[in-house]
């Protein structure tokens, strides 16, 4: 039997819906468990001459049950041509690790609308190593184009974003990238590699927190960079060792399982998703639904052509007549619902929803009247008539 987990050609053969059950997958060698073992051993036997040695050292290095995770990633992420995969404690540290590979006087393009905690880490570490870091806003065609005008090293795009569900056209700004030879990295955290694939579009690196659909049960921690580059993989390799960014094999073995029932559950949280989002649309409370699905979203057009469905993540604004008031209402309809509830975090199997202004605090820019709300496996029909009482109360 060939093993899905060998080689890329046989890997191109099967759908990703068999590769996300077998990639990583082969039965134990010693004992023919079909679920994969749980390796917790820190360090590994090895030769009086440690040069000598083909095998594993030291957990922090690398381990079995992470490489069956790692083997995984890489084939659901790139099915087509060979690519590596690292796994990391959190998503944080993953993007942590890229920007560790930044040097003074280097030049960075973050989207304006960049997960909260990376856009901070970028500006924090940009004044401590000395690299200009700029904002733009890559659904903003001339500006990018703009930002291109000087050298550029590194683009960082995340798509679509959290909280306004942007979508960055990443065939077009992989052209742009290249062209001034700058690395491009997308955080897909919120498409999953069922819904985008940014290597097959021209990114470099695809960055996953791997703490929310990857694993998928809101109980485990993880990061993920994927890339074809193999010197570049070397390099993350190397920070992610010195660094001791490297999770806990449980951690690997949880967002494996997680990953075996990825593609059901994104399949109904999708369309989940595009009926609440239906109905919040005309609703007489809501102002404003942010949706790549929804045809009038500004850049749907994008997202039909390079996503598989537009995800299940939504956001909404609640009508008000001022920032205050519309603050007001939020975190009311946030406090009536029952069946969403009140958490940070997204792509587990319950449903929630987060008032994102106050939990990105004072200098948050996100709108005050702004619901995210991430959809679960819950029956559809229940979340709408929650959401409907959470509404008109
Ligand atoms: C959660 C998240 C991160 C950070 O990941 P952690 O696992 O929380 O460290 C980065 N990007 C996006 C889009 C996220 O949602």
């Amino acid at each position: 039997m060939p093993r899905l987990d060998d080689s890329a050609t046989e890997r191109s053969a099967v759908h990703l819906a068999t590769l996300a059950v077998h990639a990583g997958g082969a039965p134990d060698p010693g004992t023919g468990a079909v679920a994969p073992p749980i390796h917790l051993s820190t360090t590994f036997e090895h030769p009086a001459d440690v040069a000598l040695l083909d095998g594993y050292i030291y957990q922090r290095y690398s381990n079995p049950t992470q490489d069956r995770l790692e083997t995984a990633l890489a084939a659901i992420e790139s099915p087509d041509a060979p690519a590596q995969a690292l796994f990391f404690a959190t998503g944080m540290a993953a993007v942590a690790a890229i920007i560790a590979t930044l040097r003074p006087g280097q030049r960075v393009l973050l989207a304006d609308d960049t997960y909260f905690a990376a856009r901070t880490l970028m500006r924090v570490e940009s004044e401590r190593i000395g690299f200009r870091c700029q904002q733009v806003d890559f659904t903003d065609v001339d500006a990018t184009q703009l930002a291109f005008a000087e050298p550029v090293n590194l683009v960082w795009a995340e798509t679509p974003s959290n909280p306004l569900l942007k979508v960055t056209d990443i065939a077009h700004l992989a052209r742009l990238a290249r062209a001034s030879g700058a690395r491009l990295v997308v955080d897909a955290t919120f498409a999953t590699p069922v819904l985008l694939q940014p290597l097959a579009l021209g990114a470099d690196v695809v960055m996953h927190s791997a703490t929310k659909y990857l694993a998928g049960h809101s109980d485990c921690m993880g990061g993920a960079l994927v890339m074809r580059d193999e010197d570049f993989y070397r390099t993350l390799y190397e920070v992610r060792k010195l660094h001791g960014a490297t999770a806990s094999p449980f951690a690997a073995w949880l967002t494996l399982r997680g990953l075996r029932t990825l593609l059901p559950r994104l399949h109904w949280q999708c369309r989940s998703a595009h009926h609440v989002a239906q109905m919040l649309v005309p609703h007489p409370s809501v102002a404003k639904v942010h949706f790549p699905g929804l045809p009038d979203h500004p850049q749907h057009q994008v997202a039909k052509a390079q996503m598989r469905d537009a995800g299940a993540m939504l956001s909404f604004e609640v009508r008000a007549d001022s920032a205050s008031a519309a603050r007001a209402r939020a975190i009311a309809v946030a406090q009536r619902l029952k069946l969403f509830t009140n958490a940070t975090s997204l792509g587990s199997v319950e449903s929630l929803v987060e008032h994102r202004q106050s939990s990105e605090g004072p200098t948050s820019t996100t709108p005050a009247g702004l619901l995210r709300l991430s959809i679960g496996l819950e029956a559809v029909e229940d979340l709408i008539a929650d959401l409907t009482q959470a509404l008109e109360a």
